[in-house]
């Protein structure tokens, strides 16, 4: 039988009525016909209310023992969901990362798949049972359970679906696909049926929530399409795949996108060599660094938070590190909108009608990044949506 990879998000599993509802979709599903393996998130709030029992503790707990604490969100849900099922008389078996053969870099915290060995999934499917796997977790060559990055159980959706060359990789959540911009901020963005890898990758990257940048930089490589579909909504969905000319955007703007969990740092006296380490820096503490670059003996980075778990900590870090009469920290103030599409970045006029916007709603850029399919503005966090609803309905309407 054909297989089909599934994902379901926090908020789809956030309690245990919707646990049974999936449950109920599933046996449908697969009386249909097709060989199902159903990756799992952990319950809505569950990873933040871990994060947060974590720093009540400690200041700076290990990556380590964060991965251990982490990991239990997603294993709640899949035995849960396996419950559920065997249930509804539908023989089903629930597996950790590990189990199911996700094995990763020993960088724990955001640690990367390098290899998929998928056999006991394969086993358990030929015994006709449904799989529940938990995301956002897989074992380290060294034998130690890691995780990968907040959002990461798409990732682990992406990866089973390619090992499994599995028929589609599924992704669902409370939304009815991707939008031009997050629905929950901008009224009017409007549904992209289908939309092209790259720009997908960029949005993600750049602070849309409903698709993990790596989850989708993988997908790209493995040419493994993604369906994003809404659990309980229907809908059609937007199909995330490979599209020459930019898909729906019609190499035009295909979305804009709000970043508040961000760190602006500056050092003074910049120098390459300095930026270099900066850099190096930020991706051992896990802060992607977004943009980076050395003008007028300022060397300044902007990286995303979101997989730092101790702010404090970091800021301290850096520092003692670079010498805190030199650097200057933003992690409060900042937001960032950008403007994704393919080949638009440094399109004179798309960047004119976003800054008019911007003015016109009294919102200052304090600066301006422009690349190949990407242009973005720094402003006050405190005005990031309005930002972001002024310059997506300058250039999207
Ligand atoms: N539960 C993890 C998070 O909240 C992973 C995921 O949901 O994909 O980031
Ligand atoms: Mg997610």
């Amino acid at each position: 039988m054909p297989i089909i990879v599934q994902k379901y998000g926090g908020s789809s599993v956030a309690d245990i009525e919707k646990i049974k509802a999936i449950a109920g979709k599933l046996k449908a599903r697969r009386e249909a016909g097709y060989d199902l393996v159903v990756i799992v998130s952990a319950m809505a709030g569950t990873t933040d209310a871990l994060l947060s029992l974590a720093h009540q503790i400690s200041d700076a707990p290990q990556k380590r023992e964060l991965d251990m604490l982490l990991t239990t969100g997603e294993r709640t849900t899949m035995a849960l969901l396996s419950m559920a099922l065997n249930d509804l008389g539908i023989p089903a078996i629930s597996f950790t990362g590990s189990q199911s053969g996700i094995i990763t870099n020993d960088s724990h915290v955001n640690a990367r798949i390098i290899e998929v060995r998928p056999w006991r999934v394969r086993d358990e499917l030929e015994k006709g049972k449904i799989v529940i796997i938990a995301g956002f977790q897989g074992v380290s060559y060294k034998r130690e359970v890691t995780t990968l990055g907040r959002g990461g159980s798409d990732t682990t959706a992406v990866a089973m679906a390619a090992a499994l060359g599995a028929e589609a990789c599924e992704i669902y959540s409370d939304v009815d696909g991707v939008f031009s911009g997050d629905p929950r901020v901008v009224e009017q963005a409007k549904k992209l049926r289908e939309i092209d890898y790259e720009e997908m990758q960029e949005l993600s990257e750049c602070g849309a929530k409903v698709l993990n940048a790596q989850a989708v930089e993988f997908a790209r490589r493995a040419q493994i399409p993604i369906d994003a579909l809404s659990t309980f909504g229907g809908g059609s969905g937007t199909r995330v795949m490979e599209i020459s000319g930019g898909g729906d955007a019609g190499g035009r703007v295909a979305g804009v996108a709000g970043q508040r969990n961000l760190a602006v740092i500056s050092l003074r006296n910049g120098t390459p060599v300095l930026l270099a380490s900066l850099l190096q820096f930020l991706a051992d503490a896990d802060a992607a660094a977004l943009e980076a670059g050395l003008s007028g003996g300022t060397a300044r980075a902007v990286a995303c938070l979101d997989n730092v778990h101790g702010i404090e900590g970091f800021r301290e870090r850096l520092a003692l590190r670079f010498g805190g009469e030199n650097i200057s920290v933003d992690t409060t103030s900042l937001g960032r909108v950008t403007v994704v599409g393919k080949d638009i970045g440094r399109e004179a006029c798309l960047v004119g009608r976003a800054s008019e916007a911007l003015a016109g709603i009294g919102v200052s850029a304090s600066a301006l990044h422009m690349e190949r399919n990407r242009f973005s503005f720094l402003v006050e966090r405190a005005s990031l949506d309005a930002a972001v609803r002024a310059v997506h309905g300058a250039l999207l309407g």
